[in-house]
């Protein structure tokens, strides 16, 4: 030890520490231990002995500059040693120097920082004036890195590619001081996205209370699609995404930063029309149309039935004009050739052809 540390100052911390412990209590004995090991002896014994030295008394007491200068390494050392995270080893050490610490450092303030550079779509979320340049994020402790972009403003859903110092990582990487990071959005022309952004296999989509006419279209389109005009909030809305493997679409940036959901998109565009175009594109949907399919109404099927069966669900002369009648199995909604299935062709020829 380049200091010495009175037997009086040393005592006073063991009893600090006994007060604040933040765990089950712990004894005198194991205090010392414990402050034994932060200063660098291997125990309460050692430190004794080393006083009873000549050697000990001959350095010079801890100082401030002394405590200053070991401030981090304490801090990473303590968590180690009490099996606590670095947050509550700060608080710990700024108990036991109150005098030299508490002046300068703030508790508020965060001890490490990396410097994130956002690409692609990611920076939708962000303001104008930080949108292509590094931003430096200060934190306490080992963050996961998704916990640190979710808090910068991206929702986990969108991100398909992280690097960390140039090595990828996934959301779940715990951040250290000085790491640059560069973060990619999910999408089918990112080719290398790491990170799974949709469902292997046929996509189903599930959209909040807010997105009934973008619904409409993609049951128009023929795709599996729930919606309900019901407001269930969002823990349920994340549940059901995460159990049914769903795509979760919304315009809230909140709910897609839930844990539970693991595919999803914030739908950027305001109108159905437009919102329709955007999520057809962003997903590559428009090879995979199949209208009149799915009921515009409710989700359920819809197959071809007998003119005769529903004779009685259509007026007349819809009946007398048309062959093809096709009903819904759930809900027993009629749709003909004639009325909605022109309006839908015309629709989705539109999208096809202007969204790609
Ligand atoms: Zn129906």
């Amino acid at each position: 030890m380049p200091f010495y540390l009175s037997p009086k100052v040393f005592s006073n911390q063991a009893k600090v520490l006994v007060k604040h412990w933040p765990f089950k209590p712990i004894k005198i004995s194991a205090a010392r231990n414990l402050l034994s090991q932060l200063y660098g002896y291997k125990n309460d014994h050692h430190y004794r002995k080393v006083l009873m030295t000549a050697h000990a008394t001959s350095l010079a007491p801890c100082s401030e500059e002394i405590v200053q200068s070991h401030y981090r390494e304490w801090i990473q050392r303590f968590a180690k040693l009490g099996a606590m995270n670095e947050i509550q080893a700060r608080q710990l050490m700024h108990m036991l120097w109150p005098a030299y610490l508490n002046p300068n450092y703030s508790l508020t303030t965060k001890m490490y920082h990396a410097l994130f550079r956002f690409n692609g779509h990611c920076t939708d979320f962000l303001n104008d004036e930080i949108k292509n340049v590094e931003i430096k994020y200060d934190f306490d402790d080992t963050p996961a890195i998704g916990d640190a972009i979710q808090a910068m403003g991206i929702p986990h859903t969108e991100v398909g590619l992280i690097r960390v110092n140039d090595k990828n990582v996934d959301l779940n990487f715990r951040l250290n001081d000085g790491d640059k990071v560069s973060v990619y959005s999910s999408s089918a022309e990112y080719t290398n996205s790491n990170m799974p952004w949709k469902p292997n296999g046929e996509l189903t989509f599930l959209l909040d209370v807010h997105l009934g006419g973008l619904a409409r279209y993609l049951r128009m389109a023929g795709f599996n699609c729930l919606f309900e005009n019901h407001d269930h909030g969002d823990s349920v809305l994340a549940e059901v995404a995460s159990v049914g493997e769903y795509i979760l679409l919304t315009r809230d940036k909140g709910l897609l930063k839930h844990s539970k959901v693991k595919y999803g998109r914030w739908v950027r565009a305001v109108k159905p029309i437009e919102q329709f175009r955007e999520i057809v594109k962003h997903y590559h949907l428009a090879d995979h149309f199949n209208p009149l399919s799915r009921c515009i109404k409710c989700n359920g099927t819809i197959t071809t039935v007998k003119k005769e069966e529903i004779k009685t669900k259509v007026p007349k002369k819809v009946y007398v004009n048309n062959i093809t009648f096709s009903q819904c199995a759930k809900c027993e909604q009629v749709y003909w050739q004639g009325g909605h299935f022109g309006k839908i062709q015309k629709i989705l020829t539109d999208v096809k052809n202007r969204g790609l």
